[in-house]
C-alpha cells in the first residue's frame, strides 16, 4: 500500500475576459490567473482492489460547506482518478481523502484543485510516471482551471481557460478575501452574463496592457488599478449585496477590489501586511461576509508534500 499527500492552491483571475458564448456552449476567456496561499490537500492511499473512494474533511468556518461537495464518483478528485486510470490502463483503486480549505462554488476553482491535487497523488501512488506536460493534458479533459492549478505561479489562461502560457511577473501581493455566506454556481452567473448581453455585441476578450506592465514591473497601485473582470455585472445581479462588501473594502483603502472568477468571494489588493490586516478587520463586521482570509500570491501548485 503506498500513499502520497499533494497540497494545491486556490486560484484567483487578476482579469477576467469573457467573449460570446461558443457553439459547444463555453465562453472565450482572456484571463491571468494566480494561485494563492490557500490550499486543500489531497492524500491518496493506493488500494489492492479496483474501488475509488473519496472522503472530505472540511476545514471551513462557513456552515456546513462540506454538504456541498459530492463524496461519490461526482467529485472532480474521483473523476481526475479515473481519468487517470483509464489514460494509462492502471488496474488498481485508490482512496482519496481531501482536506478542505477552499471556498465551494467560491470562484476560486476548489473542485479543480482538488482534481489537480489527485492526478499528481495518483500518478505517484500507482507509479504511473507522466510528466508534468502529460498530466496537464489530462487535466484540460477534466476542466478549464485544471491545468493551471497543477502548474501554479502566474499565467495566462485562454481558450476556455484550460490554455496556459507564461506571463512575465515579478512581486508578492498581499490580498484579503471576503468569502460569502453561500456559494454561487458558476453555471448560473454565465447564464445571467449571456441573459445581461442578450441582442448586444459581446467583443472577443483580451488581457489589458495595463496589467500585464503592473505585473512586469512588480507595481501593487498599478495592478490594483488594473484589476477587472467581466462577470461583474451578471454575479451583482445574482448577488446584488456583494456591492456593499466590495465598497467596504474600497472604503478602507483596498489597491483593488473585484470578485474573484464568478464570485462569490470578494478579493481585495493591500500594500502590505499591515494594510491587509486593516482591510481584513473592516471586512470582519460586513454583514455579507462569512469569513476573511489574509493570504499571499503567487505561489507554487499542485505539489507533493510526502
Ligand atoms: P470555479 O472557480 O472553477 O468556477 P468554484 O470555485 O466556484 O469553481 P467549486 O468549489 O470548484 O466552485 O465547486 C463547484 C461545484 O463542484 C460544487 O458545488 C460541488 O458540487 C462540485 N464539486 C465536485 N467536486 C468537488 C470538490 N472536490 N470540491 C468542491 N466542489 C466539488
Amino acid at each position: 500500500m503506498s500513499t502520497a499527500t499533494v497540497r494545491v492552491p486556490a486560484k484567483i483571475n487578476l482579469c477576467l475576459g469573457v467573449g460570446p458564448v461558443r457553439e459547444d456552449g463555453y465562453h472565450p476567456l482572456a484571463t491571468v490567473y494566480q494561485a494563492v496561499d490557500l490550499h486543500d490537500e489531497v492524500r491518496a492511499t493506493s488500494r489492492d482492489d479496483d474501488a475509488i473512494t473519496v472522503a472530505v474533511h472540511s476545514e471551513l468556518d462557513v456552515r456546513s460547506e462540506s454538504v456541498l461537495v459530492p463524496e461519490d464518483d461526482d467529485n472532480l478528485a474521483v473523476k481526475a482518478a479515473r481519468l487517470l486510470r483509464e489514460t494509462t490502463g492502471v488496474m488498481t483503486g485508490v482512496d482519496l481523502a481531501i482536506r478542505k480549505v477552499i471556498p465551494v462554488a467560491g470562484g476560486m476553482a476548489g473542485g479543480s484543485a482538488d482534481a489537480a491535487a489527485a492526478l499528481v497523488a495518483c500518478n505517484d501512488v500507482w507509479a504511473t510516471g507522466l510528466s508534468r506536460a502529460e498530466l496537464e493534458e489530462i487535466a484540460a479533459q477534466l476542466g478549464s482551471d485544471v491545468p493551471f492549478l497543477l502548474h501554479g505561479g502566474n499565467a495566462i489562461g485562454g481558450g476556455r481557460g484550460e490554455t496556459i502560457s507564461p506571463v512575465l511577473a515579478r512581486g508578492s501581493y498581499h490580498w484579503v478575501f471576503a468569502m460569502a455566506h453561500e456559494g454561487l454556481s458558476t453555471k448560473a452567473v454565465y447564464a445571467e452574463f449571456d441573459r445581461l448581453n442578450d441582442g448586444s455585441r459581446v467583443p472577443d476578450p483580451v488581457v489589458p496592457d495595463a496589467l500585464l506592465a503592473a505585473l512586469r514591473a512588480g507595481d501593487a497601485e498599478a495592478l490594483g488599478d488594473a484589476l477587472s473582470n467581466d462577470l461583474t455585472e451578471a454575479a451583482l445581479s445574482l448577488r446584488p449585496e456583494l456591492q456593499d462588501t466590495l465598497e467596504i473594502g474600497i472604503e478602507a483603502g483596498a489597491l483593488g477590489a473585484i470578485l474573484s472568477g464568478s464570485g462569490p468571494t470578494a478579493l481585495f489588493l493591500a500594500s502590505d501586511e499591515q494594510h491587509s490586516l486593516d482591510i481584513a478587520f473592516a471586512l470582519s463586521s460586513a454583514a455579507g461576509c462569512a469569513d476573511v482570509v489574509q493570504s499571499r500570491g503567487p505561489v507554487t501548485g499542485a505539489r507533493s508534500t510526502s
